[in-house]
């Protein structure tokens, strides 16, 4: 819904709201807020809360710092916390310039502009249903975080009294009061693992929630004495946390992936979109995937992909297709972390699809087999490309791929690659602990 100025007022009075949360997102998906006491909402209302756009990750442009938030209205929320200093009122900010142009360093104003690429192709929503996992871990007397997760359950697994699953339904609850429609929540398969799935919206409001979503996580944790990480490989040897996104396109007549005499039942448009995907993939993993430790989980062995691939029958390649049809119909591309700032991975994954709708792209066929157990030359053969190793890979790849560079725009490529480049410089530099175990007595 989106609220009128006086819908928003009448609200405030009967709700008694005392604080105004004004939320955005960097460079890096980070959610940044600032709160204004109820006495500023007429300011709010009129576009004019200004702030220092210079000390936000990604956003600095020397020649002018000064920026505008404003409201998204369809966005507004009463907060269920902090009403022990009177209520909270969140809503979701755009971010403009002085002359009131959008800025596009904005990752959320970027979505935008690459989803009205998408309606100008003649659809009407970018549908994804995101299946984010992360980490309890157990904090220490100081609340700092600890290596401990305090459980050592399984996938599914029914826990008896467990600190980690009443957290996670007190999760689920909070969710439930901010709208969510949470479809399912359950332990992963590593020790203090757990998934939260909602149901799917569209692209921008789906990347909110992911943001909203990120913030409720946390914060219930705390209440559990957890500390709750979105890190994509928190400890080695076990799984790791992905962000698979369920995908699909619609247009005034519904789900265009779904056509009952395609092969698979999948329609010439979800085939062109997953050769889109699968051909900008490598690029497309610098976004979605876009830390150092990242790369830490896309390695066999833990139920992330390694290989460029698809498949309806196997879990375990890039892009599964779920067996739903009709307007459940979709794609699940597994590659994508819950590091990744959702509004750039949506918006360069769906570049890349419409890209392979615009070039009637076709993809390579579906693999069916273990692809871990292929010789090199078979996967040559079948046209399996790897993704890309480590950040410094998947930089390259983006660095040259024209497309996915086109959907973060100018400000937001540039600023990209050289944080994520001093990002990769910065770990390089860094001797780690297995280099020492490792080498310090042999050499
Ligand atoms: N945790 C796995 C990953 O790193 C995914 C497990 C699953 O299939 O849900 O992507
Ligand atoms: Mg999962
Ligand atoms: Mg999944």
């Amino acid at each position: 819904h989106v609220y009128t100025n006086d819908e928003v007022r009448e609200l405030i009075k009967k709700e008694d709201v005392r604080f105004l949360r004004l939320m955005f997102t960097d460079l890096f998906g980070t959610m940044k807020s600032v709160d204004l006491p109820i006495s500023q909402l007429d300011k709010l209302l009129a576009n004019k809360v200004m702030f220092d756009g210079s000390s936000i990750d990604g956003f600095v442009r020397i020649e002018e710092s000064d920026m505008y938030l404003y409201p998204d209205m369809g966005t507004w929320l009463i907060s269920p916390w902090g009403a022990e200093h009177g209520k909270v009122a969140q809503v979701i900010c755009s971010v403009h310039l002085t002359n009131g142009e959008p800025f596009m360093g904005d990752p959320r104003n970027n979505l935008k502009r690459v989803l009205s690429e998408m309606k100008d192709a003649g659809f009407t929503a970018f549908n994804i249903g995101p299946e984010p996992e992360f980490f309890l871990f157990e904090t220490d007397e100081n609340g700092e975080p600890t290596l401990k997760v305090n459980d050592e359950e399984n996938y599914f697994d029914l826990e008896a009294a467990d600190k980690g699953e009443d957290c996670r339904r007190d999760i689920v609850l909070a969710l439930e009061k901010l709208g969510f429609d949470v479809e399912a929540a359950h332990h992963e398969v590593a020790p203090g693992q757990h998934e939260v799935d909602f149901k799917y919206s569209d692209a921008l409001e789906a990347a909110d929630n992911i943001q909203i979503f990120k913030l409720v996580v946390k914060t219930i944790a705390k209440k559990y004495g957890f500390h709750a990480t979105f890190m994509p490989k928190p400890l080695s040897g076990i799984n790791g946390s992905g962000m698979h996104m369920n995908m699909s396109v619609f247009d005034q007549d519904g789900n265009t992936f779904y056509d009952e005499n395609g092969k698979l039942q999948l329609s010439e448009t979800a085939y062109k979109f997953l050769a889109g995907v699968m051909k900008h993939a490598r690029a497309v993993t610098a976004i979605c995937d876009p830390t150092v430790n990242s790369y830490k989980r896309l390695v066999p062995g833990y139920e992330a992909p390694v290989y460029v691939a698809w498949s309806a029958h196997n879990r375990s390649p890039m892009v599964r297709v779920p067996s739903d049809r009709g307007m459940g119909t979709r794609l699940e591309l597994r590659s994508v972390d819950p590091s990744a700032n959702p509004y750039l991975a949506i918006a360069a994954i769906l570049a890349a699809g419409l890209d392979g709708l615009k070039n009637d792209l076709k993809p390579a066929d579906s693999v069916d087999e273990n692809i871990y157990t292929m010789t090199e030359e078979e996967r040559v053969s079948r046209e399996i490309l790897t993704l890309p190793d480590t950040l410094h890979n998947a930089l390259k790849s983006l660095a040259t791929d024209e497309v996915v560079k086109a959907a973060l725009g100018d400000h937001l490529f540039y600023n990209f690659m050289e944080a994520k480049t001093m990002e990769y410089d910065a770990y390089r530099q860094s001797v780690s602990r297995w280099e020492q175990d490792r080498y310090m007595s042999t050499y």
